[in-house]
């Protein structure tokens, strides 16, 4: 157990590990929580030993188109159990806010050939920016956000496209069914309470410099009280020195402008909360040093967004 711990503590994904560690303890599965562990310390082994050897490429560019907030830390997790830890990061949180990762994995789909059409780029580094933020909320707030993210990669699903869409193998549904029941399993536990935010994290590689805000212009999320002063999610990003583009709550999204993801879970829909889309460019994430500073500041603002909407 020693070793797998000190491998979580070098991929930077040691908060969402231990939680799904503790969830699976917890639950009296000592033997399934090990296997859990092992297989995300290899997952997170791999995929940043990948992400240091590969370059960001057009990964997103076909999104245009398209228990109690007062539980500690520690308490016993409501989240669904994971049916994949191989293909699947899912930790429970103690925030209302719900952090999906889709395109982060490099883990194959066991027996399955790659999809023969779509997008199938990997988005670099997303789920170590991912973990950074946790560890960040972790530290500034002892709470964190619920996650869902994706190990397998997008070559065998695309979690943000609609099913008839997303996979092709058979073997892929139930992955793809889990990934979206883990969502809304969070969702539903949020949904009530102030602030409630999906943040669906995604690596572009269009704008270096820019991380593109994806609502649907609107449609998927209350967008004024992001750009209010001075606590509002994307007021306190550019504060901190994060390009967040369009520049203004009315301003059209002409890049990313949400896809599946968030139409499916966004406030429009009878179930839904407000659900924004970041796309980071390159320069957001591009090695360690970078990912905790682009963390530090996004964790600021998703604390600061939480707190001027009453959530305590
Ligand atoms: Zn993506």
């Amino acid at each position: 157990m020693q070793g797998n711990t000190t491998q979580y503590n070098k991929t930077g994904l040691a908060a969402a590990v231990l939680l799904a560690l503790g969830m699976a303890t917890m639950t009296g599965c000592a033997s399934t929580a090990s296997n859990r562990a092992t297989s995300a310390a290899t997952n997170a082994a791999t995929s940043a030993a990948t992400s240091a050897a590969a370059n960001s490429a057009a990964n997103s560019a076909a999104n245009t188109a398209a228990n109690s907030a007062l539980a500690p830390a520690t308490a016993a997790p409501a989240a669904s159990a994971n049916q994949f830890p191989d293909y699947l990061t899912i930790a429970p949180g103690t925030l209302p806010l719900v952090f999906s990762v889709p395109h982060g994995g490099n883990v194959k789909l066991a027996d399955a050939p790659e999809r023969a059409k779509g997008t199938k780029v990997q988005d670099d580094r997303v789920n170590e920016l991912a973990a950074a933020i946790q560890r960040h909320l972790l530290a500034k707030s002892g709470r964190q956000a619920y996650l869902v993210g994706a190990n397998i990669s997008r070559k065998y699903i695309d979690f943000n496209r609609k099913a008839e869409d997303a996979y092709e193998a058979p073997s892929a549904a139930p992955v793809y069914d889990a990934y979206y029941g883990a969502l809304r399993s969070a969702i539903d536990t949020v949904r009530t309470q102030p602030g409630a935010l999906l943040v669906d994290i995604h690596g572009q590689s269009l704008d270096r410099g820019a991380i593109f805000r994806g609502t649907g212009s609107g449609l998927t999320a209350h967008n004024a009280p992001f750009y209010t002063t001075p606590d509002g999610l994307i007021t306190r990003l550019e504060a901190g020195g994060l390009n967040v583009l369009p520049k203004a709550a009315e301003d059209k999204e002409t890049h990313f402008s949400g896809g599946t993801i968030v139409r499916v879970f966004g406030v429009q829909t009878p179930q839904g909360i407000d659900s924004v889309q970041l796309e980071f460019g390159a320069n957001w994430r591009a090695g360690a040093e970078r990912i905790e500073q682009t963390a530090a500041v996004v964790a600021d603002a998703l604390l600061a967004h939480l707190r001027a909407a009453g959530y305590r």
